[in-house]
């Protein structure tokens, strides 16, 4: 069982010293707990996924304690800062571009260019963003599948010891999950309700779409396809490397070779990327969604990834090669 603490200087203090490490929180706020990570830190981001055991990457929402901080890692436009001025802290999350070199995990977005950000009311989580000086990415901090934790217990009882320390402050007030509202668009858009409604926020905004789509077919992971594909075809499991191919490798590359002669070691330094040379699963996925971008070239015939084993965090990051893959 992971520990449990209520919540006082001492624990925002020691929270916030595991977060500065890379580790993982559970942190308190008025719609539900959230499993926290420094979102600088892709290879705390990655372990997100791997406490909640899910087998796809999904874009998580980055909490900072006010829109001054947001300011620093997203585009702020004059809608975001009309809402934000009313409603945050609260239970209001914005799309927004990402600020170009933010150092915001590219995990975090899950390689979109937008990011989810918000602002949150409760004490605990105002102090421990004060506290470790740190953006946090947190999504509900309930295993894959399970329903959002709205209790310290009930964070323990799903993740375990997956996580480090949990910080307790009673049940939370709204127990619903934070607005989402897209001001990356034309127009604004709720992707998925909350407590602050399209009525709520029309009267600063105007119109707000608020086609949500269905339980099945969800509108905000639907968009997310066509942002993953390269321009490039992408080739899985590939045991060596075709002429013009850039290759995403996965582990050791010694003994692999580059059809037409050469071995793939000697390849240019721009037509290389490997996820983690001692086959690092948490590492790899913290690279994962910059290491395609950079190797998206048109001057290349394609990407040929290696092999990834389909355990644990393998499963996501195989999920979304096999988007890359089919996606064009
Ligand atoms: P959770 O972290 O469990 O509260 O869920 C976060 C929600 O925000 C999910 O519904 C995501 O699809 C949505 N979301 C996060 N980032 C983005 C983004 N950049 N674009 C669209 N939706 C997003
Ligand atoms: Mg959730």
């Amino acid at each position: 069982m992971p520990r449990i603490v209520t919540t006082s200087k001492d624990a925002i203090a020691e929270a916030a010293s595991i977060l500065q490490g890379g580790g993982l929180v559970g942190l308190p706020t008025e719609t539900v707990y959230g499993l926290a990570a420094n979102a600088l830190d892709g290879k705390a981001v990655a372990r997100i996924f791997e406490a909640k055991n899910r087998p796809q990457f999904n874009p998580l929402i980055v909490h900072v304690p006010d829109a001054k901080e947001a300011e620093k890692y997203v585009e702020m436009n004059e809608s975001a800062r009309a809402v934000a001025a009313e409603f945050w802290p609260g239970p209001l999350t914005l799309i927004l571009p990402r600020k170009e070199g933010s150092g915001i995990s590219e995990l975090a977005s899950a390689g979109l260019p937008t990011l989810a950000i918000r602002v949150p009311a409760h004490p605990a989580a105002q102090e421990l963003l004060k506290t470790s000086g740190l953006p946090l990415a947190a999504p509900s901090a309930n295993a894959s599948g399970e329903p959002s934790a709205t209790t310290p217990r009930h964070v323990a009882d799903s993740l375990g010891d997956n996580i480090d320390l949990i910080l307790a402050a009673g049940p939370c007030a709204v127990g619903l999950e934070s607005t989402v509202l897209d001001l990356s668009g034309d127009m604004p858009a709720i992707l998925r309700p909350g407590a602050i409604t399209a009525e709520d926020l029309e009267p600063l905004l105007g119109p707000v779409s608020h086609d949500t789509g269905t339980h099945d077919k969800p509108k905000s992971p639907g968009l997310l396809l066509k942002h993953y594909a390269p321009s490039i075809p992408v080739r899985l499991k590939a045991v060596d490397v075709e002429e013009g191919e850039a290759l995403l490798a996965f582990g050791s590359i010694k003994f692999m070779g580059v059809k037409g002669g050469g071995a793939a070691k000697d390849l240019p330094d721009n037509r290389i990327r490997n996820l983690s040379e001692s086959g690092d699963l948490t590492e790899a996925a913290s690279n994962l969604f910059s290491y395609i971008r950079e190797l998206d070239n048109p001057d290349f015939a394609g990407i040929a990834v290696m092999d990834i084993p389909d355990t644990g965090l393998g499963l996501a990051i195989n999920d979304r090669l096999k988007r890359a893959a089919a996606g064009r």
